[in-house]
């Protein structure tokens, strides 16, 4: 089984979120069960600090509407996967990944040159494994343009939705101007969308199988509340969906070796948590107190991670015995409000508006609590993560925090961590009361935190579905 795995952002290249880990760490796990999985993406990362193997393979021209743009290809080889990067400066030579007014061009470019540099890569994938919309025109030009190409013949397509909120919508020109498609291709049963064009539904409709990244999400976007206008192409296409939960990758998060930290520890001696939360402190300036509950969050600043419910309490959550971190960039709204309350409550916050891996590790592994107050959630990580560093989620019962987060009986003793159910201010709120009160029983959260550092978030079981959705594609 040969299987291409295409998506915008790839740790350890480039990463604004979860869809850069899946990307490789998915891919790992797939080879590991002896699939030949390679990555293909965007050279969209500068000088990094990696230590890698690369070449240069070819340079051809990618049809862009009536213009020919370049197209470079360089193999990479890191830790012994494979990588084909997608190479021209003017599209992808930029500070950020996405967020231009081109971006409709950037990414119809980047959806012809994948399947230009398949057509001239020493690689003849079974499966194509699309990501998000970045690469959701892929089904539809393969189609249009390659499938009377003979190394096109039997290829068939897996499409994942991390998030269905970005679709990638574009004015109607894009179809002939950039994709170089015809009128026919303008209808509601194809890419048309609100007298637009939309590349995920185009990829939901032409792609073999659809996937999700957590059954609970898979549910939620057959309906309006979850389904950004989509849920009716999504029902449609029910036949070929599956909900398939994340992993996290155990190798890049595994406390007991990570080099981003202070103190490794396991479950065995997760008491060496506590020097970790010392450092944490005094890297961020908070007092070093070993007692008081440190509450974390590291997220994309957005109206879909549940700040505005943090917004509406937070006054009250500090005057409570508690401190807090926030690691995230994003909306300069909510940059801005948090910043205003780390700066009136000193002692209390710290807030860092900034991206950063190796200290991203530090806070999993420093903190007691880590909140995601998700007002959706496709699957998310964080928390995963959260629970392997001994950190004890308190989540949003929604889409992949609902399916990994069981909340906590007091009575019996079970549960993974701390959970809400409405969209809610002061249900959040109770529910980080509920596990400061656990955590001031010392031993009960040292059995809660001993426990969640056992849970299997592996890739290996979800690596196996994937793997057969694959081969039921092939058969
Ligand atoms: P999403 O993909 O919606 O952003 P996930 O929980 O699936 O959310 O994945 C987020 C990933 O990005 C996690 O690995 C998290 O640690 C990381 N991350 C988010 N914000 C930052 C940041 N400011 N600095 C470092 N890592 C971050």
């Amino acid at each position: 089984m040969k299987v291409l795995f295409v998506s915008a952002e790839v740790v350890p290249f480039s990463k604004t979120g979860g869809l850069a880990d899946v990307a490789y760490a998915l891919p790992k796990a797939l080879r590991d069960k002896g699939i030949d999985v390679r990555i293909m993406s965007a050279k969209n990362f500068h000088s990094k600090n990696i230590d890698y193997y690369e070449d240069h393979i070819v340079s051809k021209d990618v049809e862009v509407g009536w213009r020919k743009q370049y197209l470079g290809i360089t193999y990479v080889e890191y830790d012994k996967m494979p990588f084909y990067f997608i190479d021209n400066e003017y599209y992808f030579k930029r500070d950020n990944l996405y967020g231009y007014e081109d971006d409709g061009e950037r990414y119809s470019y980047f959806c012809r040159a994948i399947l230009e540099a398949i057509s001239v890569i020493d690689f003849k994938p079974d499966i194509i494994h699309i990501n998000d919309w970045h690469t959701a025109m892929v089904p539809l030009l393969m189609k249009k343009h390659y499938s009377h190409i003979d190394k096109f013949k039997n290829i068939k397509i897996v499409y994942t939705i991390h998030n269905l909120k970005y679709q990638g919508v574009f004015n109607s020109e894009v179809l002939h101007e950039l994709l170089n498609l015809d009128d026919e291709e303008f209808n509601s049963g194809s890419i048309e969308f609100f007298g637009n064009v939309n590349f995920m539904k185009s990829a939901i409709n032409f792609a073999d199988a659809v996937t999700t990244v957590s059954k609970s999400y898979a549910e939620e976007i057959k309906n309006s509340y979850y389904g950004e206008n989509l849920q009716d192409v999504i029902r449609e296409n029910d036949y070929k969906l599956f909900g398939i939960t994340n992993g996290i990758d155990y190798k890049i998060y595994d406390p007991n070796i990570d080099k981003n930290i202070r103190k490794n520890y396991s479950y065995k001696n997760s008491s060496y948590k506590s020097e970790n939360k010392q450092y944490l402190q005094e890297l961020v300036a908070l007092p070093k107190h070993k007692t008081i509950p440190l509450i974390a969050m590291i997220t994309r600043l957005t109206d879909q991670k549940g700040l505005d419910l943090l917004e509406c309490i937070m006054e009250e959550l500090l005057t409570l015995d508690i401190q807090m971190i926030i690691l995230g960039t994003g909306d300069s709204k909510y940059e801005n409000i948090l910043k205003e309350f780390a700066y009136r409550f000193p002692d209390k916050l710290a807030v860092k508006i900034e991206f950063n891996e190796s200290f991203s590790h530090q806070i999993y592994a420093g903190a007691d609590m880590f909140l995601m107050p998700s007002k959706f959630e496709p699957c998310g990580l964080s928390q995963m993560i959260s629970q392997r560093y001994g950190t004890v989620p308190i989540v949003r019962e929604t889409g992949g925090l609902k399916d990994t987060v069981a909340p906590y009986n007091k009575f019996t003793k079970e549960g993974t961590g701390f959970s809400f159910e409405s969209y809610n201010a002061h249900e959040m709120l109770f529910s980080i009361k509920r596990a400061i009160e656990i955590y001031s029983n010392k031993k009960e959260w040292r059995d809660l935190v001993k426990i969640i550092m056992q849970i299997d978030s592996s890739w290996k079981k979800s690596a196996s579905i994937y793997a057969s959705v694959y081969e039921d594609l092939v058969k």
